[in-house]
């Protein structure tokens, strides 16, 4: 049974060649498409213009992933909204719909939970429960975009998980995403987060897909990054730079450099010094991110004058930076704090 076909995974292509080989026509295919990522159905009943018994095959033959939404957090603030989803198999995942006056961004997860080990982020610290599929990192995007009523224009997949873990369903699901049959949303508009595993970030580089590329840098030496990121043990900042150099050169995307501040950590200005020597050259912007902090962890958030002149350091030397905005503050949680909040919950109770 677990054999069945993850229907919404399949590209165009891909589900031309399915239905032959269920002795359906070809042509059904782009009906069944745009139910699928268009009309955004949630199950086969709902495809009332195909017939009862092919939709009874399709049922039998393939799985109709469908996320459920477990919770809706919305800000009153800025109308950002926080998705619980529960899958199929009773784990959750969150997902993030940002509203700003350029369009409507969703933060999606593209793992259950996360094997890196940062140490300021809330989504690793129950480990790796398992890879998403494309369809359920599609889902996300979907279910929001159902929900709010609102074109979804942006996708960042920044939530919880390391894309380059699970690279082969991260490609997929950009793939569908941004595929004129469906959505058909801008790949400029998309955005890959990783925490700098230099294979992926080559890997991606040959895509021929013009997404961004952001980088969690949060540290601008090695020693003061392997305090805060495990995956600094397994690749240093020169070639985690030389390889998003090589990105910029293959795809012409200018960077992001992510730089979450932590107050004693990495935000004195003898490291914003370092930070600006280690991306001179580079062809990106720096995102200041205040650190959001975890009941799990003593990290605290640097003081707004320690952020400023942080800031106002890179500025002189000439580097693009921009502090980020805190959108949802009263809902947010830090990055998987709803997702664990619920399962600690649920244990519990
Ligand atoms: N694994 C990917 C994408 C998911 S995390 C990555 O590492 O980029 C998305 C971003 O949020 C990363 O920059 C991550 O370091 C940051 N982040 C996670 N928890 C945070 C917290 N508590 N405060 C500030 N930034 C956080």
């Amino acid at each position: 049974m677990s054999e069945k076909t993850d229907i919404r995974s399949l590209t165009l292509e891909e589900l031309k060649e399915y239905m032959t080989r269920i002795g359906e026509k070809p042509f059904r295919a782009a009906q069944l498409y745009q139910w699928m990522h268009v009309k955004l159905a949630s199950s086969f009943e709902e495809m009332t213009n195909l017939s009862k018994d092919l939709r009874a095959k399709l049922a039998e033959n393939s799985e109709y992933v469908h996320l459920e939404i477990a919770d809706v957090r919305i800000s009153q603030i800025d109308g950002t909204r926080k998705y619980l989803f529960r899958l199929a198999d009773g784990n959750v995942i969150e997902s993030v719909l940002m509203r700003y006056h350029h369009g409507n961004s969703v933060c999606v997860s593209s793992q259950v939970g996360c094997r890196m080990g940062c140490r300021f982020c809330a989504s690793t610290l129950d480990g790796l429960e398992r890879n998403l599929r494309a369809s359920e990192i599609l889902d996300q995007v979907y279910e929001i975009q159902k929900d709010s009523g609102e074109r979804v224009s942006n996708v960042v997949i920044m939530g919880s998980g390391e894309p380059m873990d699970n690279y082969d369903n991260v490609i997929r699901f950009i793939r569908l995403l941004t595929s004129p049959a469906g959505l058909n949303i801008s790949q400029r508009n998309v955005t890959v987060s990783t925490c700098g595993i230099v294979p992926g970030i080559r890997k991606l580089a040959e895509e021929d897909l013009p997404v961004t590329l952001a980088l969690s840098l949060h540290a601008p030496n090695d020693a003061v990054r392997k305090t805060l990121m495990p995956v600094a043990n397994s690749y240093q900042l020169k070639d985690i730079l030389a390889a998003c150099h090589e990105y910029f050169e293959k795809t012409g995307r200018r960077l992001t450099f992510e730089y979450s501040l932590v107050a004693g950590v990495n935000d004195n200005l003898e490291e914003a010094r370092q930070l600006a020597e280690l991306i001179r050259g580079q062809h990106g912007h720096v995102n200041l991110i205040p650190v959001n902090p975890i009941k799990e962890r003593d990290y605290r958030q640097s003081d707004r004058r320690a952020i400023e002149a942080f800031r106002d350091y890179l500025e002189q030397k000439g580097i693009p930076v921009t502090i980020r905005r805190e959108m949802g503050r009263d809902i947010n949680g830090a990055c998987g704090q709803l997702r664990k909040s619920y399962m600690d919950k649920n244990v519990t109770e």
